[in-house]
């Protein structure tokens, strides 16, 4: 009984590992859409499964890299989407080329949202990324869409949760 009571969020009732967790979604937008989504001729991924993968390139829709995109709930949780990245051509080789080497920490990269966020419907929008952590992938820090910027810097309420994957 008290274990029960011990996972249980104070503030909204629900189990609190919903709270601090990664949302991963597997592939962009556009891929999923696609007709031979990653495996289309041509394409490259950092790892041949999409959900490990952290920079895949796909002819004819994009390069993507994968970030962080964390959203902070009242109480002190936070949860993180992991999402794709839709960065321009040009970047993706700086990008590679720096990845697993010391310069990773000042990679800063503008790209445009490829997943959908709920529960604001946010995707498609322009949003920059750096290095906070030299560890894991970029984040998502600030954007100049007006709603993913409050996404990134609000606190929201835990009702939020009902709306994720
Ligand atoms: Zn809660």
């Amino acid at each position: 009984m008290d274990s029960i009571k011990a996972q249980a969020c104070t503030m909204c009732g629900q189990a609190t590992a919903a709270h601090d967790r990664d949302v991963r979604f597997r592939l962009p937008e556009p891929v999923l859409n696609s007709p031979h989504q990653h495996r289309a001729e041509g394409s490259w991924l950092s790892d041949p499964d999409p959900t490990t993968a952290t920079l895949m390139q796909i002819p004819n829709i994009s390069p993507f890299v994968r970030a962080l995109l964390p959203v902070k709930l009242e109480g002190g949780h936070e949860f993180r989407f992991g999402v794709w990245i839709a960065i321009h051509p040009d970047d993706l080789q700086h990008t590679c080329r720096v990845w697993n080497a010391p310069e990773y920490s000042d990679l800063k990269l503008t790209g445009y949202l490829a997943n959908k966020i709920q529960p604001w419907g946010l995707y498609k929008v322009p949003v920059n990324l750096a290095v906070l952590n030299p560890d894991q992938t970029p984040y998502c820090v600030s954007s100049p869409n007006e709603e993913l910027n409050s996404v990134l810097t609000q606190e929201w309420p835990h009702a939020i949760l009902a709306s994720l994957p």
